[in-house]
């Protein structure tokens, strides 16, 4: 998962600028961070373990540097397995992003020949595998010959203390080049590389950039010559940072309702072609993760309730286990927010490659892997979204799905109605009128153990939704159930006082939901109705509009507030970066 940044250009405190890189990318892995920069021949190394922070560095000038922040897979926490990695010569400094396959066989071969170790990362190997072939040919050679050995999703930065360059390489995970004046950058993602230059290189896989005065692009695995092709971003910069908010987890709610909005006004015309190929696909399969894959959820009924529709839906990292009769005349819907997970991209990979799907892919990042290999793609236009919690991109997947459900319907402007209303209902409850009540919430629920969430239909997705918030963000143990399900044994988990939540839409789950809520009250239950009716049942409630289907985006702006406040009721220094987490899941 990981971050990773270089510089190399005419400013002389490239540890500086690498270490506020990584400070930008630090939502994709922070178990530990290191830099390193080439100084008067030399490359000298600072790291550490835990978050980067606010940390300085007090690496000397250099024009030319890298950095890594670092999701462990091979090897604990420690400062030894911290990137970036030396050879035994100290000469070739790398760092990396994915998982080497191969690792084990290589690192025996590379003892063999008497390289000593220093780390228990697969990332070492490159290293040493380098520093042997350096032996025969140059830097780039050197550099392209280890990195065809290399089994697995894998990007790298390498610096050589011989070599005015840093090499970029990769298959698999994302890396983006940024092209400045008189200096090039390198990272992980787009965003990380903004505040420097809008004019970038999405790198492609089992391609090799030489980064030095210009960018020399090469196709792995001989090393044939590519005309770079740059793209210009249409994100600024200050999308990037906080702002006046303390977190980016709330500053990102806060854009939820333009978000809507903006889905509302411009996404029709991709959205229309969205909708057509569902209309002409022998079977629709949707695949997404985590969040994402409650949107795909809520596909399956808003497809099939609004536009009389069946769509299929899979978890990413279970597809292939059900993908036998994807033939070419099926269509892959993949939802992704960074479209780098591994999870969805494997997937598609199979389903376009050996089975000729088509893909038409539903991603916030463009530019990314699954942007880049999918057919058709809507981009989600929620703009960066930094928290490792999900939260405006996961509102842009259901309103683009709300609005395709209706397009596909023949209803588009009724779609487009239902989401202006939305993005006003949910401005509503992101005002200082209504924050406050769910602020109050969370400090009640502060000190639960155990949170139960039940929805029925559509706002079963909403009860998926709140659950993982909570849990990601509280480390509070929650479960969503469609509140059918209760009876069939988690009722036996209610006790006096156990909150529950639930959503109580005015449709056609109403009554339903109701006697379950009663069910779970009259076991001591207690109940904090969400919806646009109050009822005696709940102890606590939380009013929404009646938006039709649309009613699941208030739903999930509120489940999103509780998360965060119920995060800081419980004493979370850092909402943003939750334990063990990080951003994009880019490994296996
Ligand atoms: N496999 C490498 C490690 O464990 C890289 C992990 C990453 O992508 O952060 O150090």
């Amino acid at each position: 998962m990981c971050g990773i940044f270089a510089y190399i250009g005419r400013r002389n405190n490239a540890a500086n600028i690498v270490l506020e890189g990584l400070k930008r990318l630090e939502y994709r892995g922070y178990d530990s961070w290191g830099i390193a920069t080439k100084n008067r021949g030399k490359i000298d190394v600072d790291k550490h373990v835990g978050k980067i922070g606010e940390a300085k560095t007090n690496l000397s000038k250099s024009t030319i540097g890298i950095g890594h922040t670092r999701w462990a897979t091979h090897g604990g926490v420690t400062v030894a397995n911290a990137h970036p990695h030396l050879d035994c010569t100290k000469q070739i400094a790398v760092l990396h992003n994915g998982i080497i396959e191969n690792y084990a066989e290589l690192r025996k071969e590379l003892i063999r020949k008497g390289h000593k170790f220093a780390s228990e990362t697969d990332t070492e190997i490159m290293a040493h595998l380098i520093e042997e072939n350096l032996k025969r040919s140059g830097f780039a050679t050197a550099v392209r010959d280890s990195f065809n050995k290399l089994k697995g999703m894998n990007a790298m930065l390498i610096m050589n203390s011989a070599s005015s360059e840093i090499i970029a390489v990769k298959n698999g995970s994302p890396l983006v080049i940024g092209l400045g004046k008189d200096e090039i950058f390198a990272a992980s993602d787009a965003a990380g590389i903004l505040k420097h230059t809008n004019r970038v290189l999405f790198l492609e896989d089992n391609q090799m950039a030489i980064l030095g005065k210009n960018i020399k692009l090469l196709r792995l695995p001989r090393g044939s010559s590519v005309k770079p092709k740059l793209t210009t971003l249409s994100w600024k910069f200050e999308e990037t940072e906080k702002g006046k908010y303390k977190h980016f987890f709330i500053k990102e709610i806060h854009e939820e309702a333009k978000v809507i909005e903006n889905i509302a006004l411009n996404g029709v015309a991709n959205i229309k072609r969205l909708s057509e190929l569902i209309d002409k696909a022998f079977g629709t399969f949707l695949i997404a993760c985590g969040s994402a894959s409650y949107s795909a959820i809520a596909a399956t009924y808003l497809f099939s309730k609004v536009a009389n529709k069946h769509v299929n839906f899979a978890i990413g990292s279970e597809f292939k286990y059900i993908e036998d009769f994807i033939a070419n005349k099926t269509l892959i819907i993949p939802i992704s927010q960074s479209g780098e997970s591994i999870d969805v991209i494997e997937p598609v990979m199979r389903a376009k490659n050996q089975k000729g799907a088509y893909i038409a892919a539903i991603v916030n990042v463009l530019g990314s892997t699954l942007y880049r290999i999918s057919d058709f793609k809507i981009l989600l236009e929620s703009g960066p979204e930094k928290a490792v919690v999900a939260t405006k991109s996961f509102i842009a997947m259901l309103a683009v799905l709300i609005l395709t459900a209706y397009t596909l319907a023949g209803k588009q402007d009724k779609g487009r109605a239902l989401l202006k209303k939305a993005a006003k209902n949910v401005s509503q409850i992101l005002s200082d009128a209504y924050v406050p009540k769910i602020k109050l919430l969370a400090q009640k629920l502060a000190k639960s153990e155990h949170i139960y969430i039940i929805g029925r239909g559509l706002s079963y997705t909403a009860a998926l939704e709140a659950t993982l918030k909570i849990k990601e963000a509280t480390y509070i143990h929650a479960e969503a159930f469609p509140g059918g399900e209760l009876k069939h044994g988690v009722i036996a988990l209610i006790e006096k006082g156990t909150p529950c939540i639930v959503f109580a839409p005015n449709d056609e789950t109403y009554y339903d939901i109701l006697s379950n809520a009663q069910e779970i009250k009259a076991r001591g239950g207690y109940i904090i109705g969400i919806g646009p009716r109050n009822s005696d049942v709940f102890d606590e409630f939380l009013e929404t509009d009646d938006i039709e289907e649309a009613t699941l985006l208030p739903q999930v702006t509120i489940s999103h507030l509780l998360g965060y406040y119920l995060s800081l009721a419980r004493g979370n220094k850092d909402p943003d970066k939750p334990r063990n987490l990080a951003k994009s899941v880019t490994v296996k």
